[in-house]
């Protein structure tokens, strides 16, 4: 049977076994380092990127009623 303090799957970025307060990794550690790979772009974002300076600011409606 399992038990109950551990869980099934290992962690992700070490396969320790993953520690309940931070599932499903084993550790802070390895969560930031999974988190990491996002901001790295190891992860594809679909969609296409907004850039607001793409965007000429004369075209936004004004509101000057004060
Ligand atoms: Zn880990």
């Amino acid at each position: 049977m399992a038990d109950p303090q551990t869980t099934a799957s290992p962690c992700p970025i070490c396969k320790k076994p993953s520690q309940k307060a931070y599932r499903p990794f084993c550790s802070k550690r390895c969560a930031d380092a999974d988190l990491g790979k996002w901001f790295s772009g190891a992860y594809a974002v679909p969609g296409e990127p907004v850039d607001p300076e793409a965007l000429p600011p004369q075209e936004r409606p004004q509101d000057d009623d004060a």
